[in-house]
Formats: structure tokens, C-alpha cells, sequence
């Protein structure tokens, strides 16, 4: 029997060598995206059985090479604009990469420990938000709003005498969540989640730009009020992902404070955007909540798994995501009990949050802000909102084209419009239209529907993007749709 493991765990120099001509050829994202075009070949070389016997550190290193990175996922291209993710920019991700080797746990006296409380207080600071609250970080907009809820859960539950973390909901009274009907689908599934229940969620409308009606909410909050129905929360949207409206914050601070209610902010896209001076008011109030969701792994551009949550009332957090102590995980165990072979863990985080093991994020979130600092922040989300509202303009000036939102941060919803076309016709038009857009072009906005109508969106927020892009997008958007409605 040898002693020695099948898995390589030094050759690091061997190992990065082999990848990084890949890599780099990668980040240029030349020539044509051919993993549509090859996927029997990708597919038939990767997706075998699980062999007996490994392939081997070269082997595994070659196959990364030429058969994984060249196919990667092209959201990083200048071009892209579909999604509110993108790649990171590089010190990031070479930040998550060290993190995974010399990192590859978020606790104990040690560096990356540490990073974890720095990110999360500098994201605090770039985002105005008080330092007294309580921070954690966890794998994205998903997880980040639903560590929030569960805050919120256990603040209305407790007033009535129930804990709903230690004891559940059984027994309590009705209950209800209050959003526009613009809210990310992943708050309703929090809501399931956490036994509240996807229906619970209720959806107030919005006006035609996508931000809430504070006269609806209003309403349904008296109705509900009347039926004995306990809120849970309102949940404002500051950065909705259709159109990039901003709910008005500093109103339903006020409507949650009058009534109590815990007020969350889900800025997991457009937080980022109170550094834009221009939209900054429209985030007055923000400190006036009770928790916010944001995700760096979109604006900020840090490898994706990164969302972070903050809660006003820390004492909450704690009580509504306790692992309870642990006879083998000591840092649980109260300060004086008998000590452990650990000794200090730093600063723990699994207590807030619905994680124990976790890679390290904020490094990467460290990693971004001391490259770019707030300046550079800054730079990039004023640049990614101009982009939009240069969209806006050109939309504007074009009579084949139309304006379905305007631009509230880095999103611009626009279609083609041809004369005399049904709006039925002119869905087809345009998803045809965006269709042609990604198989013929390198400008790769996404779609959406606004008031019904079938939209090109483009959503600006990745580093890479140049106004080159951005006109290139309308250029292309007008010519598709020029040819698009003489052959319809
Ligand atoms: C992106 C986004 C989410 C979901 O976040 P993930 O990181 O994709 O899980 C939720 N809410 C808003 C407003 C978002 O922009």
C-alpha cells in the first residue's frame, strides 16, 4: 500500500502554466463563440463514465486546456450585455483563486478571517450604510435576501411570543410579505423556504417605470390589518432587474416605521448605483431600514458566489441563524468555557447566516476595492449608467425605435418598432430581432417584457464594456429591424 495520495497537491507552477495561455486567450473573447458549434465535441470528451483509474495530473491539466476553457461562458465580452452577472475583472478572481489554496475556510486567526470583516465593512462604507450593522456574506442574491427574511421572521414571530427558529410557525397567527409585483422571483421562494409559503409574498403594483404604488401598499396593508394578518415584511427593490427601478425607499421607510414593519431593500443589482450621484437621492432613506441584500458578484465583479446581507439589529441575526454550540466545533462554545486545541477562531460568521463551511469571499470583495477604490467604483457605475442613458438618447432620436422604460440605472429597455405592426407583431419582431442580435453580432443584450410588450434590454455592468459596444448594439438593433420588417 503507498502512502502517497492519487490527487497532486504541489506542481502549482505546472499547473498554472499549463492553463494560462488558454486562459488568456479567453479574456481577449476573439473570434467566434464556438461552443454552441462544437458541443458534441466538448460533451463526448467530458461527460464519460467515471473511471477506475484517474487520467492523471497532465492529463487533467490538458483536458482543462483544450477542452474546458476554450468553450467557457463568453458573459465577460465586451459586447455582453444580457444578464447582471458578468466575469470578474482579474485581481478578484486571482484573490478567490489564493483563497482556495491558502484560504479554503473563512474562520480561525488568519488573514482570510480577517478579509471576511474588511469586505464587509468597506462594502458598508461604499454603500453608506451604518457601521453598527451586522454583515455576512453567502453565495449570492438567493441566499443573501433569504438571510434577511429569516431576520425579518424572527422579528415580527417574537413580539407575538413565538421563536420561530427554535419552535417553527405552528400556531402562529396569518401572516404576509409586501412587494411590488417587480420583486426577484428568489424573494418568493425565500418566503417558501423559510415556511412562510410562496403565497404569503403579496404583490402591490407598480407605476409604468416599475416602482411600487405606496397607495396600494397602503391598502393592502389596512386590509390585511383588519383580517388580523401579521406582516412579516415589505421588501423594496432598489434595482429591479427588468428595468432598473428604484422603489421610492424613504417612502416605505416611513409606511414600515409607522406600522412596525421590518423594511428590506433587495439592491442585490442596483445598491451599487447610490454611488452615481445622479441617482443617489433615490436612496435616501436606505439607513432607515431594517436589513438590505446586494450582490458583488454583479456591479463589483467578483467571482460569482458572492452576495452579502445586513441586518440593523444584530442580536437578531444571531438568534435567528444559531447553530447552537458544538461539542467538536469549539468556536460555538461560549468564551470561557474549557478551552479547545484551536484555541481563537477569529471572527465567526456561521452564526449569521445558513453556512458553516464556506470558501472565502471577502478577499475577493477586499481584492476589488483595494485595486479600484471608491473612485474606481464610483467611475464604473456613473460609466455603466451613462451607457444607459446614452441608449435612452438614441432611442429617443430614432423614430424606429421606442422606448419602453427609461433609464434609471444601467438597464434601458427599448424595441424596434415598425410601422403599422400589431403589438403581437412586433414581440416577434423584436425577439427574432435579439435572437439575430446574439447568433450574428457581438452586441448581446436580453429580453424582457415591460407593460406587456416584448423589450430588448440591455443591462451595462460589466468592466469590459466600451460606448463602442453600446452604439455598436443600436447600430445593429436598427439594421436587424430594418431587415427584419421589409421581409415581414
Ligand atoms: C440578481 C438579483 C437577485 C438574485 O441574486 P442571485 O445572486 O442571482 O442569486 C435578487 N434580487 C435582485 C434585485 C437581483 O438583481
Amino acid at each position: 500500500m503507498s502512502d502517497r495520495d492519487a490527487g497532486e497537491t504541489r506542481r502549482l507552477r505546472d499547473a498554472v502554466a499549463r492553463v494560462l495561455p488558454a486562459l488568456e486567450l479567453f479574456i481577449r473573447y476573439e473570434g467566434e463563440d464556438r461552443a454552441g458549434r462544437d458541443r458534441d465535441t466538448w460533451r463526448s470528451a467530458l461527460d464519460r463514465p467515471l473511471p477506475d483509474h484517474g487520467i492523471g495530473f497532465e492529463s487533467l491539466l490538458e483536458e482543462l486546456a483544450t477542452t474546458v476553457i476554450p468553450y467557457g461562458l463568453r458573459n465577460g465580452a465586451p459586447g455582453f450585455s444580457g444578464w447582471i452577472t458578468t466575469s470578474p475583472t482579474t485581481g478578484p478572481a486571482v484573490a478567490a483563486f489564493a483563497a482556495a489554496i491558502a484560504g479554503s475556510q473563512r474562520w480561525w486567526v488568519q488573514p482570510f478571517n480577517l478579509l471576511e470583516t474588511v469586505g464587509l465593512r468597506w462594502l458598508a462604507e461604499l454603500l453608506g450604510l451604518p457601521s453598527s450593522w451586522q454583515g455576512t456574506f453567502s453565495s449570492g442574491g438567493s441566499t443573501a435576501n433569504l438571510i434577511a427574511l429569516g431576520a425579518a421572521r424572527q422579528h415580527a414571530f417574537e413580539r407575538l411570543g413565538i421563536d420561530p427558529a427554535r419552535d417553527g410557525l405552528a400556531g402562529a397567527p396569518r401572516w404576509r410579505v409586501y412587494a411590488s409585483s417587480e420583486v426577484h422571483h428568489v424573494v418568493t421562494r425565500a418566503a417558501a423556504v423559510l415556511g412562510l409559503g410562496r403565497m404569503s409574498v403579496r404583490t402591490i403594483a407598480t407605476d409604468t417605470v416599475g416602482r411600487i404604488l405606496t397607495p396600494e401598499l397602503r391598502a393592502a396593508l389596512d386590509e390585511d390589518r383588519r383580517a388580523s394578518i401579521q406582516p412579516i415584511a415589505i421588501v423594496a427593490t432598489a434595482g429591479t432587474v427588468n428595468t432598473g427601478a428604484i422603489d421610492p425607499i424613504a417612502e416605505l421607510a416611513t409606511i414600515a416605521g409607522e406600522r412596525e414593519i421590518w423594511l428590506h431593500v433587495d439592491g442585490a443589482y442596483g445598491l451599487f448605483g447610490r454611488l452615481d450621484d445622479r441617482v443617489a437621492p433615490l436612496y435616501e432613506g436606505l439607513e432607515m431600514a431594517s436589513s438590505v441584500a446586494v450582490d458583488p458578484h454583479k456591479w463589483l465583479a467578483v467571482p460569482l458566489g458572492c452576495g452579502a446581507t445586513f441586518v440593523r439589529d444584530r442580536a437578531l441575526m444571531g438568534r435567528a441563524f444559531t447553530l447552537e454550540p458544538a461539542e467538536y466545533l469549539e468556536g460555538a462554545a461560549s468564551p470561557g468555557e474549557i478551552g479547545s486545541a484551536f484555541g481563537e477562531f477569529g471572527d465567526l460568521y456561521h452564526d449569521f447566516n445558513i453556512e458553516q463551511s464556506a470558501q472565502s469571499r471577502g478577499v475577493t470583495v477586499w481584492a476589488a476595492l483595494a485595486e479600484i477604490g471608491r473612485d474606481g467604483m464610483r467611475a464604473r457605475v456613473r460609466r455603466h449608467n451613462s451607457y444607459a442613458r446614452q441608449v435612452e438618447r438614441r432611442v429617443r432620436a430614432d423614430p424606429r425605435l421606442e422606448l419602453l422604460a427609461p433609464a434609471t440605472l444601467s438597464i434601458c429597455c427599448f424595441r424596434y418598432r415598425a410601422p403599422d405592426m400589431s403589438d403581437d407583431g412586433l414581440d416577434r419582431l423584436n425577439a427574432k430581432l435579439a435572437q439575430r442580435l446574439r447568433d450574428e453580432t457581438p452586441f448581446v443584450p436580453s429580453t424582457t417584457r415591460v407593460g406587456g410588450r416584448l423589450a430588448i434590454r440591455p443591462c451595462f455592468i460589466n468592466p469590459r464594456t466600451t460606448l463602442v459596444e453600446v452604439d455598436g448594439l443600436i447600430d445593429a438593433a436598427t439594421r436587424i429591424g430594418d431587415e427584419l420588417s421589409v421581409l415581414d
